[in-house]
């Protein structure tokens, strides 16, 4: 069984409705009060001046206005053309009000953006229903807007937070700087792109030395901070776009370096040696110096498809390993 339409029912049916009537004659606009004055959820506001109707209108934004034709200083259809040149009331339905019925008048109205024609002074019911029918168009539509503006606002902030979650998701709690997980995309991507243009990649792994002695001498809050500090200094000499450091775990740090070849890899690990050199920070426990170092392990490829991206990782691995071994404090080259 169909359900009855319940018009009260209808949430566009409990907007109100403002009218704004805009008539020289006082007699035609008391006609329409009498018409409307039943009708408890349409409101009538009424200008008799035309000049002002423009802007009583923008001010009012009524849901319909009632538009006369014929009128002194300026002439109806040029209203019309106004209100439809004004942001506020450019969508706003229009029923002009004509003293008679004339085709000609009548496709000049519709052609300059008014909606319906009515002849003064029109039925009771015939004018009723239509200021209900073009409300409830209006209101629909003015709500279709709100919700597309709340749903794209919505979007843009999602779109905010998602950046916001991707950087912090991308970078190293502790130190700042990027992550594993950043190391793991960018080495994929430079190595794909290192094969692609046939040119040098180089990795650097960087690894403090002795740190455990360090945290058990000064504490892990210390030895923090000094993670931070090395990282931050490190970080200094990333300075190509394309350079990356990341921690790689632990008192581990990697740096990718593309387009770099074995020599420029190898300047850059002995600034990198140098700069924390020159921090001098206090290490007692440390069997190499008085202060902080770190040993690194380099590898440089130019890499093919038949190659291997693990390679590049467990080559730079070796050469720190041989670092550690050959008494820390140093970068070491490897080569296979
Ligand atoms: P080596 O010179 O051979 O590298 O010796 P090491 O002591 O630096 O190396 P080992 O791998 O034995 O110890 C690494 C230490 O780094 C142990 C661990 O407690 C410390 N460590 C790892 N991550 C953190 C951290 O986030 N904060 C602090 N304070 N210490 C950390
Ligand atoms: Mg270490
Ligand atoms: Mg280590």
């Amino acid at each position: 069984m169909s359900e009855q339409f319940n018009y009260d029912e209808d949430p566009l049916n409990q907007q109100r409705i403002k009218v704004l009537l805009v008539d020289d004659q006082p007699m035609i606009a008391e006609g329409i009060k009498r018409m409307l004055t039943e009708e408890e959820d349409i409101d009538l506001h009424y200008c008799q001046d035309p000049v002002k109707a423009v802007n009583l209108a923008s001010e009012l934004e009524p849901t319909i206005i009632l538009q006369d034709l014929v009128l002194p200083d300026i002439d109806g259809m040029t209203l019309v053309r106004f209100y439809r040149g004004n942001d506020t009331t450019k969508d706003i339905p229009i029923i002009v009000l004509s003293s008679k019925e004339d085709p000609a008048v009548k496709k000049e109205a519709f052609q300059y953006g008014a909606n319906d024609y009515l002849v003064k002074l029109p039925d009771q019911i015939e004018l009723i229903a239509r200021i209900r029918s073009h409300a409830k168009h209006y209101l629909l539509q003015l709500e279709r807007n709100a919700a597309f503006f709340a749903l794209r606002e919505m979007q843009r902030q999602l779109q905010k937070t998602n950046a916001e979650l991707e950087r912090l998701s991308s970078l190293d709690g502790l130190t700042g700087i990027a992550n594993r997980r950043s190391f793991d995309k960018a080495i994929e991507k430079e190595w794909k792109r290192a094969i692609r243009d046939q040119t040098s990649l180089s990795l650097i792994l960087i690894d403090i030395d002795y740190f455990k002695p360090y945290n058990d001498t000064y504490g892990h809050l210390q030895g923090d901070e000094c993670l931070l500090t090395v990282a931050q200094t490190l970080k200094e000499h990333a300075t190509r776009p394309a350079d990356l450091l990341a921690r790689y775990g632990g008192e581990e740090f990697v740096l990718i370096a593309p387009l770099t070849c074995k020599d420029g890899a190898m300047k850059l690990a002995d600034n990198l040696q140098n700069s924390i050199n020159k921090l001098a920070l206090e290490h007692q426990s440390s069997k190499v110096a008085d202060n902080v170092t770190i040993s690194q392990g380099i590898s440089t490829f130019i890499p093919t498809d038949d190659m291997d991206i693990e390679d590049i990782i467990k080559f730079a691995d070796k050469a720190l390993y041989q670092a550690k071994e050959l008494g820390r404090n140093r970068y070491i080259f490897y080569s296979s």
